[in-house]
């Protein structure tokens, strides 16, 4: 697979406008750099240099999720209404982000038995489950995925960070008693650290209590502060954790121990989170194991989501400046970003294809300005796309012998040997 890609080839366009009814600063500005197009409210398509983006982001999560034993598989979008009658899910009341639709039946399309579109895959998964465990010595396993959830989300306003149909991380852990379990509940939120960490949201996300809804008493939320935040959170600084505004009552302050400390209240975006299941699904659906003295005993279950793009808006949102996107190396669609200057220099022209075919072949990750436009348009272009590092290649360094780098981060400019530069 190749690292590298020539701008005069990429078929999308940068544009000076976002489109009037794209309210949130993420998608404008994903939009403007042709990172995704808007297919309707709430629904985007990924466009090269986002999907080489989203795709480092998953890979980030995958690496982390595989180091505590996850396994990665992908279940079907489709799914069958049984199993979500067993376990009392499958009505609107219960779940009320539904797409449902219907199988073929003769003539008449509407006739014919319902299916449901995938929400999410805590049913789907346990019925699976139940082929392969039956003894204490199949347990514990952690199964996940990257696949693609519809939901009917009412509120679409915060561009790729809440969308109807969206990737999700999703991890199910099954073991045999709440000991164990909650050994994985805490590996997997010291993963989670690690990933936000990686992706570059570390200083600004804090592991959150929040509310465990209809599954159990409370549940962990990875929030990252933004104003673009649909969520209030309550910091902690003493500890570096925080509390979510829907849980913020005066039991929950004294069960943590909190009382008295100063609590900093902040917008946030919930990008991950983990949830204890306890046994609600595996009781339904009848996935059990037989322990040692023979006796069937339920699963223990946890819950672990993470929305790539949802995090891909997020650090559109807040990593951004006035110019467009500045993305952390560690998730760039590039990591260099080499800006042939002077194209009509029969000499600097061949310098630059040079350099290039040379970082090409060391699998160096860059995006080649050939483009035969002004410098204003492509340092224009170059700021709004956000690729970290930029390599200058002009009539000024060809007679320096160096080439100017530029940081996307600082702006700060300087100069470097090629030897150097290919040896990174
Ligand atoms: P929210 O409260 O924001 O709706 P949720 O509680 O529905 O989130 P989960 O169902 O647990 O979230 O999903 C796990 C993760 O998937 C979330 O932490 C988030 O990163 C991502 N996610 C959830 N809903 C969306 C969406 N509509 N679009 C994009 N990502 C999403
Ligand atoms: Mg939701």
């Amino acid at each position: 697979m190749t690292n590298t890609l020539r701008q005069s080839q990429l078929f999308t366009k940068t544009r000076k406008e976002a489109p009037s009814d794209e309210v949130s600063k993420n998608a404008q500005l994903l939009i403007r750099a042709g990172f995704i197009h808007k297919e309707m409210a709430g629904v985007y398509t990924l466009l090269p240099l986002g999907l080489r983006t989203f795709n480092n982001i998953v890979q980030i999560i995958r690496e982390e999720m595989d180091a505590i034993g996850g396994q990665e598989i992908t279940m079907t979008a489709l799914q069958d209404p049984k199993v979500w009658k067993a376990s009392g899910r499958w009505d609107d009341a219960a779940v009320d982000v539904w797409f449902k639709t219907h199988l073929h039946s003769g003539d008449n399309y509407h006739q014919g038995s319902e299916l449901g579109i995938a929400n999410t895959h805590e049913e789907p998964l346990t019925q699976l489950l139940k082929e392969h465990i039956s003894s204490y010595k199949d347990l514990p396993k952690f199964i996940y995925q990257f696949q693609t959830k519809f939901r009917n989300e009412t509120r679409a306003k915060s561009g790729i960070m809440r969308t109807r149909e969206f990737v999700m991380k999703d991890l199910y852990s099954f073991n045999k008693d709440e000991e164990g379990f909650r050994e994985f509940y805490e590996q997997c939120a010291e993963a989670y650290v690690r990933i936000f960490e990686r992706i570059g949201l570390g200083d600004k996300t804090y592991r959150t209590f929040a509310s465990g809804g209809s599954f159990s008493k409370f549940s962990d939320e990875f929030q990252t502060i933004s104003d673009a935040g649909e969520d209030r959170i309550y910091i902690n600084d003493e500890t570096g954790t925080a509390l979510n505004r829907e849980v913020h009552t005066e039991e929950v302050i004294k069960d943590l121990g909190w009382e008295g400390v100063e609590l900093r209240e902040e917008k946030a975006i919930e990008v991950g989170n983990i949830f204890p299941l306890g046994t609600k699904f595996s009781d339904a659906i009848g996935l059990t194991y037989k322990n040692e003295k023979g006796e069937k005993i339920p699963v223990i279950m946890g819950s672990y989501g993470i929305g790539p793009a949802r995090v891909m808006g997020t650090v559109a949102e807040i990593l951004s400046d006035e110019k467009g996107l500045v993305w952390p190396e560690e998730i760039a669609p590039f990591t260099y970003h080499l800006i042939m200057l002077d194209h009509d220099n029969e000499e600097v022209h061949g310098e630059a294809e040079r350099l290039f075919r040379e970082m090409e072949s060391r699998g160096m990750s860059v995006l080649y300005d050939d483009r035969e436009a002004r410098a204003g348009e492509k340092f224009a272009d170059a700021d709004l796309l956000g690729i970290p590092k930029r390599i200058i290649v002009s009539e000024k360094t060809l007679a320096s012998g160096e080439y100017e780098v530029i940081a996307r981060a600082t702006g700060i400019s300087s100069y470097i040997h090629e030897q150097e530069l290919l040896n990174e």
